[in-house]
């Protein structure tokens, strides 16, 4: 029996992670849930979940999680971000989900991954903010960070393994795969008037708010391309993006023998949560099955650059290095905040971020407060780019 801690488990994929772990109660126990402001839904995961700890980031909602739970709830409720970092490290948790969308993740994942814990990795911001201080601190840890993002989790099930773990040997490139998100189609005119309900309206997922905006811009794999890189030490020439509007191959790896290896499954994404909690076993996720014979023709595209300029954004912030990437997740974050407050256009997105990392210097973070420094500093700087625009 495996403990498991949700960072991040009133979001989506909170809701798969527990979708899949509720299936399999002979093989882990719900020891802690997190969240953030939400308490209404944390009280509804509580009283079904029965975990051990439930904490939430905001005193104010914790202590209205207590009321709601009442006196004999058996569920010890915690607040602050501090509790956070106290959950992901518990000597009794064997395996995180880190789960908690943004820059907010990246202290309780890297308290994980430090901490040695079995990391099952969404919170992709945290890799972009800081993938080579997570990186070292997992192998001196000993920490095992396995994907949940359904592209690298593909690209972690197509590579070969050894005792070590993943052995890159013989592996030529990569090829990241996205859907286009829901403006595939548009034409650029058209982009600047779209709502952020528009946004949110995912051909193919049911995410989070900020992910799916991420991924109608395309930055989502402008910040997976950064993902990639960092978890399996691959230099950027190595990863081609391709369009795939099925979502059905999750992404693929060629090899030198000119093999090409894809994942495929139905894009639901209790499935990349089940390979992960399993591994190296496979268990049950409750995903259909993939019916090749009733599935639309699987078809591949390249991005078109010039009406998403977020990919190219990431991979220049990819060149100039930790800092620039650091200011890239953060001028996105400030952006897509304001995008969704209905304060800035779509097309106001990208021009954000290009003027932030136009103002960014170089800078190699030697540790996760040095981070987070240059994390602030950089979404000051978002902000009075948002100023001159009048917000
Ligand atoms: P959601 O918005 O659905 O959920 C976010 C979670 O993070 C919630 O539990 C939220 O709590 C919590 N949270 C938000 N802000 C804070 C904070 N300041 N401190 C602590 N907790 C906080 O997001 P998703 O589940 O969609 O995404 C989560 C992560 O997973 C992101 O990094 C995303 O890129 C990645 N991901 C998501 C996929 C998906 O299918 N959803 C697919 C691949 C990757 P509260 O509810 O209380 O606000
Ligand atoms: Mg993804």
């Amino acid at each position: 029996m495996r403990s498991v801690a949700i960072l991040g488990a009133t979001g989506s994929i909170g809701e798969n992670s527990l979708a899949v772990l509720s299936r399999h109660p002979d093989q882990f126990r719900i020891e802690t849930l997190t969240g953030s402001t939400s308490a209404d839904r944390m009280a509804l995961l509580c009283r079904e979940h029965q975990p051990a700890t439930a904490v939430l980031a905001d005193a104010a909602a914790a202590n209205r999680l207590q009321t709601l739970l009442g006196t004999h709830s058996t569920t010890r409720v915690l607040a602050g971000t501090e509790a956070l970092v106290e959950v992901a490290t518990a000597a009794d948790t064997d395996i995180v989900v880190a789960g908690i969308v943004g820059g907010a993740g990246l202290e309780s994942t890297y308290a994980a991954v430090a901490a040695g814990k079995t990391v099952l990795l969404a919170n992709k911001e945290a890799l972009v903010m800081a993938g080579r201080l997570l990186l070292a601190a997992a192998k001196t840890s000993g920490a095992h960070i396995i994907p949940i993002d359904s592209e690298q989790n593909a690209m972690h099930q197509c590579m070969p393994h050894s005792a070590g773990g993943i052995n890159l040997e013989g592996v030529q490139r990569i090829l990241l795969t996205g859907s286009g998100g829901p403006f595939l189609h548009h034409s650029e005119d058209t982009l600047a008037s779209v709502t952020p309900d528009q946004a949110c309206n995912h051909p193919r997922w049911r995410m989070g708010r900020k992910i799916s905006v991420d991924s109608a811009t395309l930055m989502n794999k402008g910040l997976e391309y950064i993902e990639t890189s960092y978890l399996f030490d691959l230099s950027p020439e190595q990863i081609e993006v391709v369009i795939h509007p099925q979502s059905i191959v999750h992404s693929m790896v060629t090899y030198l023998d000119g093999s090409v290896l894809a994942q495929m499954a139905t894009p639901d994404m209790r499935v990349p949560i089940a390979y992960a909690l399993g591994f190296p076993q496979r268990i049950t996720s409750g995903a259909d099955p993939l019916n090749l014979l009733n599935q639309e023709p699987l078809t591949f595209l390249p991005p078109d650059e010039t009406r998403f300029p977020c990919l190219a954004l990431a991979r220049a912030a990819l060149e100039q290095g930790e800092g620039h990437c650091i200011a890239l997740n953060a001028a996105n974050e400030v952006a897509v905040a304001a995008f969704l407050a209905r304060q800035i256009q779509f097309t106001a997105i990208p021009q954000v971020i290009a003027q932030v990392l136009a103002k960014t210097e170089a800078a190699k973070p030697n540790s996760i407060d040095s981070v987070l420094l240059l994390d602030q500093a950089a979404r000051g700087t978002a902000q009075s780019c948002l100023n001159q625009l009048g917000i």
